[in-house]
Protein backbone atom coordinates (compact mmCIF):
# COMPACT_ATOMS: atom_id res chain seq x y z
CA UNK A 1 0.00 0.00 0.00
CA UNK A 2 1.07 3.45 -1.07
CA UNK A 3 2.11 5.81 1.92
CA UNK A 4 1.52 9.45 1.86
CA UNK A 5 5.19 10.67 1.38
CA UNK A 6 5.66 7.92 -1.55
CA UNK A 7 6.88 10.39 -3.79
CA UNK A 8 9.64 11.02 -1.34
CA UNK A 9 10.59 7.65 -1.29
CA UNK A 10 14.58 8.32 -1.56
CA UNK A 11 14.16 9.92 1.67
CA UNK A 12 11.63 9.30 3.84
CA UNK A 13 11.02 5.89 5.61
CA UNK A 14 8.09 4.35 7.88
CA UNK A 15 8.45 2.92 10.65
CA UNK A 16 11.85 4.33 11.48
CA UNK A 17 13.73 3.76 15.17
CA UNK A 18 14.65 6.90 17.31
CA UNK A 19 16.17 5.35 20.05
CA UNK A 20 19.63 5.30 18.32
CA UNK A 21 18.98 8.94 17.85
CA UNK A 22 18.21 10.27 21.03
CA UNK A 23 20.73 10.65 24.00
CA UNK A 24 18.13 8.74 26.33
CA UNK A 25 18.42 5.91 23.61
CA UNK A 26 14.83 4.95 24.60
CA UNK A 27 11.64 4.93 22.53
CA UNK A 28 9.65 3.68 19.97
CA UNK A 29 9.45 4.39 16.10
CA UNK A 30 8.82 7.44 14.44
CA UNK A 31 5.70 6.86 11.80
CA UNK A 32 7.48 8.84 9.06
CA UNK A 33 11.11 9.76 9.36
CA UNK A 34 12.66 11.93 6.63
CA UNK A 35 16.19 13.19 6.22
CA UNK A 36 16.04 15.95 3.80
CA UNK A 37 18.91 16.88 1.99
CA UNK A 38 18.37 20.00 0.58
CA UNK A 39 15.12 23.00 1.27
CA UNK A 40 13.57 21.78 -1.59
CA UNK A 41 13.39 18.28 -0.03
CA UNK A 42 12.08 19.88 3.13
CA UNK A 43 9.74 22.41 1.64
CA UNK A 44 8.00 19.15 0.00
CA UNK A 45 8.00 16.65 2.59
CA UNK A 46 6.66 19.77 5.20
CA UNK A 47 4.03 20.42 2.20
CA UNK A 48 3.14 16.66 2.09
CA UNK A 49 2.68 16.68 5.27
CA UNK A 50 0.49 19.52 5.82
CA UNK A 51 -2.12 18.19 2.83
CA UNK A 52 -2.10 14.76 4.70
CA UNK A 53 -2.61 16.52 7.92
CA UNK A 54 0.48 14.47 9.45
CA UNK A 55 1.72 16.44 12.42
CA UNK A 56 5.67 16.97 12.26
CA UNK A 57 8.62 17.23 14.60
CA UNK A 58 12.21 18.46 14.30
CA UNK A 59 15.01 16.38 15.70
CA UNK A 60 18.25 17.32 16.09
CA UNK A 61 20.97 16.21 17.96
CA UNK A 62 18.18 14.64 20.25
CA UNK A 63 19.25 15.32 23.85
CA UNK A 64 16.46 17.00 25.09
CA UNK A 65 13.91 14.65 23.97
CA UNK A 66 12.30 11.07 25.52
CA UNK A 67 10.33 9.17 23.03
CA UNK A 68 7.55 7.43 24.41
CA UNK A 69 7.63 3.19 23.99
CA UNK A 70 5.16 3.36 21.70
CA UNK A 71 6.66 6.22 19.52
CA UNK A 72 5.75 8.98 17.45
CA UNK A 73 2.44 8.98 14.87
CA UNK A 74 3.87 12.09 13.03
CA UNK A 75 6.63 12.65 10.49
CA UNK A 76 9.66 13.35 12.26
CA UNK A 77 12.08 15.09 10.50
CA UNK A 78 16.23 14.65 11.08
CA UNK A 79 18.17 17.69 10.23
CA UNK A 80 21.56 16.13 9.22
CA UNK A 81 22.58 16.62 6.03
CA UNK A 82 25.92 18.35 5.11
CA UNK A 83 23.68 21.04 3.19
CA UNK A 84 22.23 21.71 6.70
CA UNK A 85 25.41 21.36 8.00
CA UNK A 86 27.71 24.64 6.79
CA UNK A 87 29.45 26.73 8.73
CA UNK A 88 31.65 29.79 7.14
CA UNK A 89 33.73 32.37 9.26
CA UNK A 90 33.98 36.26 7.91
CA UNK A 91 36.30 38.15 10.49
CA UNK A 92 34.05 37.72 13.46
CA UNK A 93 30.91 36.48 12.22
CA UNK A 94 30.10 32.52 12.14
CA UNK A 95 27.23 31.72 9.74
CA UNK A 96 26.01 28.16 11.37
CA UNK A 97 23.89 25.54 9.65
CA UNK A 98 20.97 23.76 11.88
CA UNK A 99 22.81 20.50 12.24
CA UNK A 100 25.99 21.51 12.91
CA UNK A 101 26.79 19.58 15.95
CA UNK A 102 27.22 22.76 19.31
CA UNK A 103 30.77 20.94 20.34
CA UNK A 104 32.41 21.16 16.91
CA UNK A 105 31.12 24.75 16.10
CA UNK A 106 32.79 25.61 19.44
CA UNK A 107 35.92 23.67 18.85
CA UNK A 108 36.37 25.09 15.37
CA UNK A 109 35.64 29.07 16.56
CA UNK A 110 37.89 28.24 19.81
CA UNK A 111 40.62 27.05 17.13
CA UNK A 112 40.00 30.16 14.78
CA UNK A 113 40.74 32.84 17.98
CA UNK A 114 36.71 33.73 18.44
CA UNK A 115 35.57 34.34 21.63
CA UNK A 116 32.32 33.78 23.05
CA UNK A 117 30.76 29.78 22.39
CA UNK A 118 33.35 28.34 25.05
CA UNK A 119 30.86 28.76 27.73
CA UNK A 120 28.52 26.22 26.26
CA UNK A 121 31.27 23.25 25.91
CA UNK A 122 29.63 20.07 27.10
CA UNK A 123 26.09 20.86 25.55
CA UNK A 124 25.33 18.36 23.49
CA UNK A 125 23.23 18.80 20.58
CA UNK A 126 22.86 20.77 17.13
CA UNK A 127 23.12 24.31 16.41
CA UNK A 128 19.07 23.98 15.96
CA UNK A 129 18.16 22.95 18.89
CA UNK A 130 20.48 25.28 21.01
CA UNK A 131 18.93 28.29 19.77
CA UNK A 132 15.38 26.43 20.16
CA UNK A 133 16.33 26.18 23.94
CA UNK A 134 18.66 28.92 24.25
CA UNK A 135 20.95 26.53 25.33
CA UNK A 136 23.16 27.73 28.36
CA UNK A 137 24.64 27.26 31.82
CA UNK A 138 25.56 29.53 34.74
CA UNK A 139 27.98 31.22 32.47
CA UNK A 140 26.09 32.11 30.01
CA UNK A 141 23.72 31.00 26.91
CA UNK A 142 24.01 31.35 22.78
CA UNK A 143 21.15 34.08 23.16
CA UNK A 144 23.36 37.52 23.89
CA UNK A 145 25.67 35.87 20.69
CA UNK A 146 22.77 35.70 17.77
CA UNK A 147 22.82 37.99 15.04
CA UNK A 148 20.01 36.83 12.69
CA UNK A 149 18.63 33.47 12.53
CA UNK A 150 17.17 31.98 9.41
CA UNK A 151 13.98 30.07 9.61
CA UNK A 152 11.24 28.28 7.69
CA UNK A 153 7.68 30.26 8.70
CA UNK A 154 4.40 28.75 8.69
CA UNK A 155 3.97 29.38 4.94
CA UNK A 156 7.28 26.90 4.93
CA UNK A 157 8.42 30.23 3.32
CA UNK A 158 12.43 31.26 4.26
CA UNK A 159 12.69 34.45 6.62
CA UNK A 160 15.24 36.08 8.31
CA UNK A 161 14.96 37.35 12.28
CA UNK A 162 16.81 39.82 13.14
CA UNK A 163 18.32 40.00 16.48
CA UNK A 164 15.61 42.83 17.51
CA UNK A 165 13.07 40.59 16.34
CA UNK A 166 14.54 37.54 18.79
CA UNK A 167 14.22 36.80 22.45
CA UNK A 168 16.36 34.63 24.46
CA UNK A 169 14.82 34.16 28.27
CA UNK A 170 16.45 31.47 30.89
CA UNK A 171 16.18 28.29 28.67
CA UNK A 172 13.76 29.29 25.76
CA UNK A 173 13.93 31.63 23.01
CA UNK A 174 10.63 32.66 20.72
CA UNK A 175 11.70 31.27 17.77
CA UNK A 176 8.83 29.16 17.57
CA UNK A 177 8.83 28.70 13.54
CA UNK A 178 8.59 25.56 12.09
CA UNK A 179 12.55 24.86 11.39
CA UNK A 180 15.26 26.80 12.16
CA UNK A 181 18.05 26.76 9.33
CA UNK A 182 20.77 28.92 10.15
CA UNK A 183 21.86 31.29 12.30
CA UNK A 184 25.03 34.60 12.11
CA UNK A 185 26.35 34.96 15.11
CA UNK A 186 28.84 37.62 16.49
CA UNK A 187 32.09 36.47 18.61
CA UNK A 188 35.37 38.90 19.72
CA UNK A 189 38.68 38.24 18.76
CA UNK A 190 40.93 36.56 21.09
CA UNK A 191 44.23 34.73 21.11
CA UNK A 192 43.11 30.36 20.57
CA UNK A 193 45.12 29.45 23.18
CA UNK A 194 43.33 30.95 26.49
CA UNK A 195 39.85 30.82 24.21
CA UNK A 196 41.04 26.67 24.70
CA UNK A 197 41.74 27.06 27.90
CA UNK A 198 38.52 28.44 29.08
CA UNK A 199 36.83 25.28 27.33
CA UNK A 200 39.37 22.81 29.36
CA UNK A 201 38.67 24.77 32.35
CA UNK A 202 34.84 24.35 31.97
CA UNK A 203 34.78 21.01 30.67
CA UNK A 204 36.68 19.63 33.45
CA UNK A 205 33.80 21.13 35.87
CA UNK A 206 31.07 19.91 33.66
CA UNK A 207 32.28 16.45 34.25
CA UNK A 208 32.25 16.59 37.60
CA UNK A 209 28.55 17.95 37.81
CA UNK A 210 26.99 15.82 34.97
CA UNK A 211 26.06 12.23 34.55
CA UNK A 212 28.01 12.03 31.21
CA UNK A 213 28.43 8.58 29.92
CA UNK A 214 25.19 7.49 31.10
CA UNK A 215 22.01 7.36 29.28
CA UNK A 216 20.06 10.78 29.94
CA UNK A 217 19.11 13.96 28.54
CA UNK A 218 19.96 17.48 30.41
CA UNK A 219 17.65 18.71 33.25
CA UNK A 220 14.98 17.26 32.94
CA UNK A 221 13.02 20.45 34.90
CA UNK A 222 12.77 24.19 34.42
CA UNK A 223 13.93 25.70 37.18
CA UNK A 224 11.15 27.49 39.41
CA UNK A 225 12.69 31.33 39.42
CA UNK A 226 16.30 32.20 38.50
CA UNK A 227 16.87 31.77 42.47
CA UNK A 228 15.08 28.21 43.13
CA UNK A 229 16.73 25.31 40.93
CA UNK A 230 14.94 22.74 40.43
CA UNK A 231 18.31 20.28 40.93
CA UNK A 232 18.31 21.49 44.55
CA UNK A 233 14.90 20.44 45.26
CA UNK A 234 15.07 17.13 44.07
CA UNK A 235 17.91 16.80 46.11
CA UNK A 236 16.55 18.61 48.87
CA UNK A 237 13.44 16.04 48.41
CA UNK A 238 16.04 13.18 49.26
CA UNK A 239 14.72 11.62 45.64
CA UNK A 240 18.84 11.38 44.20
CA UNK A 241 19.48 7.65 43.86
CA UNK A 242 15.60 6.78 43.66
CA UNK A 243 14.83 4.29 41.09
CA UNK A 244 11.95 3.48 39.15
CA UNK A 245 12.10 0.30 36.70
CA UNK A 246 15.64 0.99 34.96
CA UNK A 247 15.10 4.97 35.57
CA UNK A 248 17.33 6.49 38.23
CA UNK A 249 17.71 9.83 39.86
CA UNK A 250 21.20 11.00 39.35
CA UNK A 251 23.42 10.95 42.47
CA UNK A 252 25.76 13.66 40.52
CA UNK A 253 23.16 15.80 39.46
CA UNK A 254 19.34 15.58 40.81
CA UNK A 255 17.64 17.41 37.88
CA UNK A 256 18.97 14.71 35.52
CA UNK A 257 17.40 11.03 34.95
CA UNK A 258 19.76 8.43 33.85
CA UNK A 259 18.72 4.84 32.01
CA UNK A 260 20.13 1.75 32.68
CA UNK A 261 20.21 -0.67 30.66
CA UNK A 262 16.57 -2.28 30.16
CA UNK A 263 14.70 0.47 31.29
CA UNK A 264 11.78 1.60 29.37
CA UNK A 265 10.84 5.64 28.73
CA UNK A 266 7.56 4.49 30.91
CA UNK A 267 10.26 4.16 33.64
CA UNK A 268 11.54 7.75 33.06
CA UNK A 269 8.00 8.82 32.92
CA UNK A 270 7.11 7.19 36.51
CA UNK A 271 9.93 8.42 38.12
CA UNK A 272 9.13 12.34 36.13
CA UNK A 273 5.69 11.99 38.22
CA UNK A 274 7.27 10.79 41.37
CA UNK A 275 9.41 13.48 41.51
CA UNK A 276 7.15 16.07 40.87
CA UNK A 277 4.66 14.98 43.46
CA UNK A 278 7.20 14.66 45.93
CA UNK A 279 8.34 18.52 45.45
CA UNK A 280 5.07 19.83 45.21
CA UNK A 281 3.81 18.42 48.11
CA UNK A 282 6.97 18.88 50.49
CA UNK A 283 7.58 22.41 48.68
CA UNK A 284 4.69 23.76 46.97
CA UNK A 285 6.53 23.83 43.44
CA UNK A 286 4.97 22.86 40.28
CA UNK A 287 8.04 21.24 38.26
CA UNK A 288 7.76 22.43 35.02
CA UNK A 289 9.35 19.97 32.32
CA UNK A 290 13.01 21.16 30.23
CA UNK A 291 12.79 17.44 28.73
CA UNK A 292 10.51 17.01 25.98
CA UNK A 293 7.94 14.28 25.68
CA UNK A 294 7.51 12.82 22.07
C1 LIG B 1 24.65 15.06 29.22
C2 LIG B 1 23.83 16.29 28.82
C3 LIG B 1 24.18 17.53 29.32
C4 LIG B 1 23.44 18.68 28.98
N1 LIG B 1 23.80 19.90 29.49
C5 LIG B 1 23.12 21.00 29.12
C6 LIG B 1 23.50 22.30 29.61
O1 LIG B 1 24.46 22.46 30.37
N2 LIG B 1 22.78 23.38 29.19
C7 LIG B 1 21.71 23.27 28.33
O2 LIG B 1 21.11 24.29 27.96
N3 LIG B 1 21.32 22.06 27.87
C8 LIG B 1 21.99 20.93 28.25
N4 LIG B 1 21.59 19.70 27.79
C9 LIG B 1 20.35 19.59 27.00
C10 LIG B 1 20.56 19.65 25.49
O3 LIG B 1 21.89 19.33 25.15
C11 LIG B 1 20.21 21.03 24.92
O4 LIG B 1 18.87 21.31 25.19
C12 LIG B 1 20.46 21.08 23.41
O5 LIG B 1 20.52 22.42 23.00
C13 LIG B 1 19.41 20.34 22.58
O6 LIG B 1 19.85 20.31 21.24
P1 LIG B 1 19.49 19.10 20.28
O7 LIG B 1 20.02 19.40 18.93
O8 LIG B 1 19.93 17.82 20.88
O9 LIG B 1 17.91 19.21 20.24
P2 LIG B 1 16.85 18.03 20.28
O10 LIG B 1 16.93 17.35 21.60
O11 LIG B 1 16.95 17.20 19.07
O12 LIG B 1 15.51 18.90 20.20
C14 LIG B 1 15.18 19.80 21.25
C15 LIG B 1 14.06 20.71 20.75
O13 LIG B 1 14.57 21.56 19.72
C16 LIG B 1 13.80 21.41 18.54
N5 LIG B 1 14.71 21.53 17.38
C17 LIG B 1 15.90 20.90 17.19
N6 LIG B 1 16.43 21.30 16.01
C18 LIG B 1 15.56 22.17 15.45
C19 LIG B 1 15.53 22.92 14.23
N7 LIG B 1 16.52 22.88 13.35
N8 LIG B 1 14.46 23.71 14.00
C20 LIG B 1 13.45 23.78 14.88
N9 LIG B 1 13.41 23.11 16.04
C21 LIG B 1 14.45 22.32 16.33
C22 LIG B 1 13.19 20.03 18.63
O14 LIG B 1 12.02 19.92 17.85
C23 LIG B 1 12.90 19.94 20.12
O15 LIG B 1 11.71 20.62 20.42
C24 LIG B 1 22.33 18.54 28.12
C25 LIG B 1 22.00 17.29 27.59
C26 LIG B 1 22.73 16.16 27.95
C27 LIG B 1 22.35 14.82 27.35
Amino acid sequence: MQHPFEEFRDFVTVGHPLSPLVWFRLGGPAAYFAKPRSIEDLCGVLKRARDAEIPFKLLGGGSNVLVRDEGVEALVIHMESPFFSDVTVDENRITAGAAVPLTALISQTARAGLAGLEILTGIPGTVGGALRGNAGSRQGAIGPFVNSVTVLDAGFEVQVRERDDLSFVDRESNLDEPVILSTVLELSREDPESVVRRMRRIWIVKKENQPYGHQSSGCVFKNPSPDVSAGALVDQAGLKGTRHGGAEVSDRHANFIIAHPGAKAADVLHLIDQIQQRVWQQFGYELELQLQIW
